[in-house]
């Protein structure tokens, strides 16, 4: 199995509102709420509803109706947080698969950050 996505990873706790989480938008197919450990003034997650446990899982295996869900809910949190173009200052949206990308929550997960300057795109370890 390519894909094996974990019931109890903290997102998934987040979808069945077993822990909080500071809601910012949602959709018939997607959430976005709040990084708990904010990298910048705007730090939010957007995650589809659906089990997908990375950013390849979900581009391979979700239907096109919750791809444009997710989209449609980034491009919306990107707006009401105001960091989106054609309001604000630009952004940076992130997001990390398996061990090599340093993926914590096995739920894919779009990270947006905005409101300052983000530096550059990458600090590897030694
Ligand atoms: P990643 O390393 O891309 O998997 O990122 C996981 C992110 O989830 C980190 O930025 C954490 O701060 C964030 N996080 C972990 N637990 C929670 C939670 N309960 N509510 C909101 N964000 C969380």
């Amino acid at each position: 199995m390519a894909y094996s996505y974990d019931d109890n990873n903290i997102f998934a706790k987040i979808l069945r509102k077993e822990i909080p989480s500071d809601i910012v938008a949602e959709n018939d197919h997607a959430l976005a709420f709040r990084d708990i450990s904010p990298k910048a003034p705007t730090h939010v997650l957007v995650i589809p509803k659906g089990k997908y446990v990375s950013f390849d899982d979900f581009a391979a295996n979700a239907p096109a109706d919750e791809i444009t869900a997710f989209m449609r809910l980034c491009a919306q949190v990107a707006k009401s947080e105001g960091v989106s173009l054609d309001i604000g200052n630009g952004f940076r949206a992130i997001t990390n698969a398996g061990n090599d990308g340093v993926q914590e929550v096995p739920h894919f997960h779009l990270h947006i950050l905005g409101g300052r300057m983000m530096g550059p795109m990458l600090l590897l370890p030694e």
